[in-house]
């Protein structure tokens, strides 16, 4: 990250040369958006080529559960929690018929539990009932299982049956408004003006890549500007912190150094895996 962060100042430093003081810089023109765009995903596949959904999952099923119980938590939280849940209830079977309490117990860490448990309960009769026991593979049919929104839609259909989606969570939403992709704040919105800038097959590796950008460097209340790769194609660069050295401080998980959120990542994931529960 030290030759990136200086990289980044380096182009800061151009950018604000060429703007004339106290003058407003000229309108970006649509098009010219959709090539900084592109040109910022571009550049983010070659920090994050390893970017991937972050949470731990064998199946399409214990990642539509995962993704349920990930709301208002984070995925670590999660993953801490899935191992147990998943060696008591392997199938939608198993899980429809849970005792609520025990299911609640399990799942008690990634909070909202009795919500979250009715939901798992409710989605996984549903699975049992409708669909063979099976994950459907359409974002209609996702939809209509109990908990089950569009985000959580495409992150099933993105990550577990490979069809392009893009997911607008609090992360992607904030990072898009910031780089003046889309002025709008409601995720359907969001979703269909990022798909008219991105062909289809960068959906889901854009989520990610985005994603990943917001964990690590570009967060919600200080973003680490002066250690950011893309600083130089960012309208919002200077919204957080510039100084390189305070900068890098700022950076999260393998970029800072930490472990990642998953138990299990995948094999070309550059950091350490996350600690079980109560491990860390
Ligand atoms: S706001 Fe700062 S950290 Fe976020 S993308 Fe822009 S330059 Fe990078």
């Amino acid at each position: 990250m030290g030759e990136q962060a200086a990289r980044s100042t380096r182009n800061a430093a151009k950018r604000s040369a060429g703007a004339a003081p106290g003058k407003p810089a000229k309108p970006e023109s649509h098009l010219a958006m959709v090539r900084r765009a592109r040109r910022i995903n571009r550049e983010l596949a070659e920090v994050y080529p390893y970017a991937h959904p972050e949470l731990d999952f064998r199946n399409p099923f214990e990642l539509l559960v995962a993704t349920v119980l990930s709301a208002q938590t984070t995925d670590l939280r999660v993953n801490q929690t899935t191992p147990a849940l998943f060696a008591a209830y392997p199938t939608p079977e198993d899980m429809a018929a849970a005792v609520p309490e025990r299911l609640e117990e399990i799942i008690r860490p990634t909070g909202f539990f009795r919500a979250k448990a009715r939901s798992l309960m409710g989605l996984s009769a549903a699975l049992r009932d409708d669909f063979g026991g099976e994950v459907p593979g359409r974002l209609a049919d996702l939809v209509k299982l109990p908990g089950v929104g569009r985000k959580t839609a495409n992150v099933v259909l993105g990550n577990a049956f490979g069809v392009p989606g893009i997911t607008v969570d609090t992360h992607f939403g904030r990072l898009v408004r910031r780089w003046k992709w889309t002025e709008q704040e409601d995720p359907e919105k969001v979703e269909a003006e990022i798909a008219e800038i991105f062909p289809k097959s960068e959906w889901t590796m854009l989520s990610h890549r985005v994603v990943f950008h917001g964990r690590r460097i570009c967060h919600s209340r200080k973003p680490a500007c002066g250690a950011c790769p893309i600083a130089s194609l960012c309208p919002a660069y200077g919204e957080g912190e510039t100084d390189p050295e305070k900068a890098k401080k700022l950076l999260k998980y393998e970029m800072g150094g930490h472990p990642g959120q998953r138990l299990s990542p995948p094999p070309d994931y550059p950091g350490s895996p996350a600690p079980p529960l109560g491990a860390g």
